[in-house]
């Protein structure tokens, strides 16, 4: 029912050749695979350039962030009417980078989501607990905390536009993966929220990926957890071989 959805954020990585030679390559291998969503988020300069790389091809573009305003006195900041006219049809929000590092708070993400939905792009919202708060027993908490903070004022209908990424924040970059029951203990949970906040039907269709080390030999177990649909991708999303395998996973 839910449309599997493969996304690579590939961060601060890749210079415009690099960025286009990746994306050809993944443009032309993805040829034939029409069950399941394929995305890249390169950084904003090179996104006009790999908008024309991948065009006709499988591959869908979204940004890595945006700001929460459509123009205006913002030095440095881009919109999501912005990130749409340079070509992406999704924004990530509130990954745990941007969280940790550019100290951004529920409230401030629930404001990006807002406007990437009024800008008629999807929005990618990322949450997920930290070790520390894994450890004290905090994680539903936490996820609860980011779930509705993220959310707040979302229609339902909205919601159609909406993808959750569960990340745990001890998992990204680390090479440790959560094991497919910790996974889906998550997903589950997370589902559970959906249906209180929203409707079943809601909860039912949202996709809900999963971020964190994922790689190319545990990706099948993950895929085959009933409440994970998709995969954000870092570390493996800047090769082209490991990415396709991925986005190539059975369950
Ligand atoms: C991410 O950046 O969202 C991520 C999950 O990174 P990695 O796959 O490298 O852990």
């Amino acid at each position: 029912m839910r449309r599997p959805l493969i996304a690579g954020n590939w961060k601060l990585h890749k210079t415009l050749a690099e960025a286009r030679q990746l994306a050809a390559q993944l443009a032309e291998k993805s040829r034939g695979i029409d069950d399941r969503d394929i995305m890249v988020a390169p950084v904003y300069t090179a996104l006009t350039t790999v908008s024309e790389v991948v065009q006709g091809s499988a591959i869908q573009l979204a940004a890595q962030n945006c700001y929460p305003q459509e123009t205006g006195a913002f030095t440095g900041e881009v919109s999501p009417l912005l990130l749409k006219d340079a070509g992406c049809s999704a924004v990530i929000i509130g990954h745990s980078e941007r969280r940790q590092l550019m100290a951004e708070n529920d409230a401030f993400i629930n404001l990006k989501l807002l406007k990437t939905l009024e800008s008629g792009l999807q929005a990618i919202l990322c949450i997920g607990e930290t070790l520390q708060e894994r450890e004290n027993d905090q994680m539903l908490d936490v996820l609860s905390r980011q779930v509705k903070g993220g959310l707040a004022g979302l229609s339902a209908e909205q919601m159609e536009s909406v993808v959750i990424a569960y990340e745990p924040v001890w998992a990204i970059g680390t090479g440790v993966t959560a094991s497919n029951e910790q996974a889906q203990e998550a997903h589950s949970f997370i589902r559970g929220l959906l249906q209180g906040l929203f409707t079943p039907e809601i909860a039912a269709q949202t996709r809900i990926l999963y971020g964190g080390s994922v790689k190319p030999n545990n990706v099948d177990g993950l895929m085959a957890q009933d409440d994970i649909d998709g995969a954000l991708v870092g570390g493996a999303s800047l090769n082209a071989e490991d990415f396709l395998r991925i986005v190539k996973f059975s369950s």
